[in-house]
């Protein structure tokens, strides 16, 4: 086990911190041996052909920056396993404190939810998850992303009407919503030299990336989806670009939304805007 062990740390040492090595350290060898970390050296595991020749291809992928998530093909939100792969984003903590905002805002049972670009399923499943018998609805436009959030929703014993949809064409109004929520693309092209090449090389650029001049292009499509499906006094949640802060809160109030409230994620950045249909 040790010599596994010394391997993974000096082929990484080059491209991952030394806590980001031991973290991968851990999984890499859980996810081998198919035994906790701390059995696996408890018995001093030695590996098999088979699993040396594994863990040579895995350390490969992460030589070239593969997130560990889309090699184990699972991430974890709000304590609960999603299925990933390199067709939905990997969910991210800031999503786990919009779900919280939501729980934590809205108590009460029996309300309709709806979540566009709901990717893995990770909003709709959580809120499926913890709300009290709440309706879940889900739309995306990749029928990649969709069938994963499907499976995701079956893992997680979750009751979520899923349906392809792309929100800049048409969208089905046959059903109204207490709650609207969305994390949409909204990075702008111009900060891609900023983001990370785990990020850029692997996950979606469909679910991340917007034109700098159509910054806030879905933040429009879905305030007015919005205003035709929200009850009265519906709520709107979305996950924002942090640099665009004020002006989702402008665009959402120029549309008549009230109590419009900026929020900010634990690294004390804009991330999140709540607004209610008066
Ligand atoms: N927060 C994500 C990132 O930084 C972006 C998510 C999104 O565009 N909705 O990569």
């Amino acid at each position: 086990m040790q010599q596994a062990i010394a391997y993974i740390k000096e082929s990484l040492r080059d491209y991952y911190s030394g806590s980001e090595i031991s973290g991968l350290c851990r999984i890499l060898i859980e996810y081998i041996v198919d035994e906790s970390y701390f059995n696996a050296l408890v018995k001093d595991i030695i590996f098999s052909e088979d699993q040396r020749a594994i863990l040579v291809s895995l350390i490969e992928r992460l030589k070239a920056y593969e997130p560990i998530q889309y090699i184990m093909e699972e991430a974890e939100f709000f304590g609960l396993p999603f299925f990933v792969n390199c067709n939905v984003l990997i969910p991210r903590p800031e999503t786990e404190e919009l779900v919280e905002l939501i729980l934590n805002e809205n108590p009460q049972p029996n309300l309709q939810v709806l979540d566009i670009g709901t990717g893995s399923g990770a909003i709709a499943i959580a809120l499926a998850k913890y709300m009290k018998e709440a309706g879940i609805a889900a739309w995306d436009f990749s029928y990649k992303a969709l069938d994963i959030a499907v499976l995701n929703s079956k893992k997680n014993n979750t009751d979520i009407s899923f349906r392809l949809v792309d929100v800049v064409k048409d969208y089905p109004t046959d059903r109204k919503y207490d709650i609207i929520v969305s994390n949409p693309p909204y990075v702008m092209e111009s900060e891609k030299v900023a983001i990370e090449r785990n990020v850029l090389d692997y996950e979606p650029h469909s679910a991340l990336f917007v034109p700098d001049d159509k910054a806030l292009l879905f933040y429009d499509k879905i305030a007015d989806i919005a205003l035709e499906l929200l009850h009265p006094s519906g709520k709107l949640y979305f996950e924002i670009n942090q640099v665009k802060g004020q002006d989702t809160v402008r665009l959402l109030q120029d549309k008549g939304f009230k109590d419009v409230t900026l929020f900010q994620d634990l690294n004390m950045n804009d991330r999140m805007v709540q607004a209610v249909l008066a």
